[in-house]
């Protein structure tokens, strides 16, 4: 099945149901102070706060997302993409808990021939917050999974709050298991490789009160309006429906990992290491195209310095599978190719966004050439020390870090141009010289954090009182180039 197939059965589902279509919104959320759109729910917030009345009771939308902190997971879990699509159902003081529940297990239990997604129900696993004896009764009433498959967790996993005074509410998750031999049979409490998780239900139930920590808080009352948000992963629902083993797999994403394959002369799937970097630059690159798609532009800053990482890390990862020149004429135009079904945008900012691509892979191969020329006299250096001093040649760590912090060098780069002519690298002192940068770098984000504590997609609720919403996810991002 292919994605835009999935994407369209999530959308008619959920209208037959009553709810209102909603066109994903942009990447850049309204909002200065948010980084990125990172959830489905984020464009609806006004509405499930409460605090502006929602035009429908009921929406459902397919929301383009970016998640900058599952950055380091991409490539080497099956199921996290810096960029993904997030298909979400919206109940704002209309159905709840039952509804929520009985709208998932026919969605993905309905065979694919009568229009859902034919899960089988063998595979699937559920897991609710361990006080919502509500919620595991619905499980047990509405579908056909025996009690053992029906795990309870606790917070941390299976409760939402934004952190602060206002709404907050149990969780329960579906998980599809991708069989024995990805691991252990204790179901997703005890293993996130084998149990994938695929959707999210928020039960937006209570109004909490003295919270001293996201997991610390008084429950005061009900909501007077309790609401629904879910969040089902698009990517990770086709590489299961399509049988291939990981998100970078989808038809959307596949195309440009087998160009990226082919300009390296690679065979996807002959080493370990190459296939992350596959699988980082297929991730990367559509990343890319959307954001630029959606006005982002390189730049040192917020938004664009994201951007300029990812990209990046493409090169990055194209040199490092011995590709040295500009490869973005080739990628970009696959990636374009695959998207454009699903976003006819995408076709119609080509010419931008590929301008802006270009252009930032051009500064950076230049970067990278003259940050080689420092390694090279470096590496030079090296040798002749050893040579009149004798014992082994050695790139000290400083120029390791200087190459890592001012010109974008993975020290993954540095050691295998040192390697190449013989020559290591001091990694002890790099290691001390990145854990002070990353010291730093934490200090000053808990400078800063007081005049960041209100990412604003809950600013509305500011109005109630000490409201503020801090994110699904904290949107960190690191000092690291890479
Ligand atoms: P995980 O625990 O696997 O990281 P999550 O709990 O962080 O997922 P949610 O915040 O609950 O994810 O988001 C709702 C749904 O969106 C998830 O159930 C998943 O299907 C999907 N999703 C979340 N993060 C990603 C990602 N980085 N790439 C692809 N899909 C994602
Ligand atoms: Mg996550
Ligand atoms: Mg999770
Ligand atoms: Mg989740």
């Amino acid at each position: 099945m292919q994605t835009a197939e999935i994407q369209r059965r999530w959308l008619n589902f959920f209208e037959q149901r009553g709810h209102t279509v909603v066109p994903s919104a942009s990447l850049v959320s309204d909002d200065p102070s948010l980084m990125f759109t990172v959830a489905g729910m984020v464009p609806f917030v006004p509405y499930l706060s409460g605090l502006v009345p929602a035009p429908y009771d009921r929406a459902t939308s397919v929301q383009k997302c970016i998640r900058t902190n599952d950055i380091e997971e991409v490539g080497k879990t099956p199921r996290h993409g810096t960029f993904f699509q997030m298909c979400g159902n919206f109940s704002f003081g209309d159905y709840f808990k039952e509804g929520a529940i009985k709208f998932a297990w026919e969605l993905l239990t309905t065979p694919e021939a009568d229009g859902g997604l034919g899960f089988s129900p063998d595979d699937l696993w559920v897991t609710v917050y361990e006080e919502d004896e509500e919620a595991l009764k619905l499980w047990l009433e509405h579908s056909s999974l025996p009690l053992e498959r029906i795990q309870k967790l606790g917070k941390d996993t299976n409760y939402w709050s934004t952190g602060q005074p206002g709404p907050a509410g149990p969780c329960s998750e579906i998980f599809f298991d991708l069989g024995p031999e990805y691991g252990i049979d204790g179901g997703p409490a005890t293993d996130d490789d084998r149990y994938v998780e695929i959707w999210n239900l928020v039960f937006m139930q209570y109004q909490i009160a003295d919270v001293k920590s996201k997991l610390d808080f008084t429950i005061v009352g009900d909501l007077p309006k309790q609401n629904i948000d879910t969040g089902m992963g698009l990517e990770r629902v086709a590489f299961i429906k399509q049988g291939v083993q990981n998100m970078y797999e989808i038809d959307q994403v596949r195309p440009v990992l087998d160009r990226a394959a082919a300009l390296a002369g690679k065979t996807y799937g002959a080493n370990i290491d190459d296939d992350v970097r596959l699988r980082v630059i297929a991730d990367h690159v559509r990343s890319g195209l959307m954001l630029i798609s959606d006005g982002v532009t390189p730049s040192n800053e917020g938004r664009g310095y994201i951007l300029r990482r990812l990209l990046r890390r493409v090169t990055l990862s194209m040199r490092l599978l011995g590709v040295e020149g500009p490869s973005f004429s080739e990628l970009f135009p696959v990636s374009r190719d695959a998207m454009q079904a699903a976003y006819p945008d995408v076709a119609e900012n080509f010419d931008f966004i590929s301008r802006v691509a270009y252009a930032e892979e051009k500064t950076f191969l230049r970067t990278l050439a003259s940050g080689i020329q420092i390694l090279d006299t470096a590496i030079e250096s090296a040798v002749a020390g050893a040579k009149s001093a004798g014992g082994a040649a050695s790139v000290d760590g400083d120029t390791a870090f200087l190459l890592h912090d001012t010109h974008g060098f993975p020290v993954e780069l540095t050691l295998e141009i040192a390697e190449e002519a013989g020559v290591s690298v001091d990694r002890d002192v790099f290691a001390t010289l990145m854990q002070e940068q990353r010291d730093r770098a934490k200090a000053d984000a808990k400078a800063k954090k007081g005049q960041r504590a209100d990412l604003a997609v809950y600013k509305e609720l500011r109005g109630l009182g000490e409201t503020a919403f801090v994110g699904y996810d904290q949107l960190t991002h690191e000092s690291r180039v890479l």
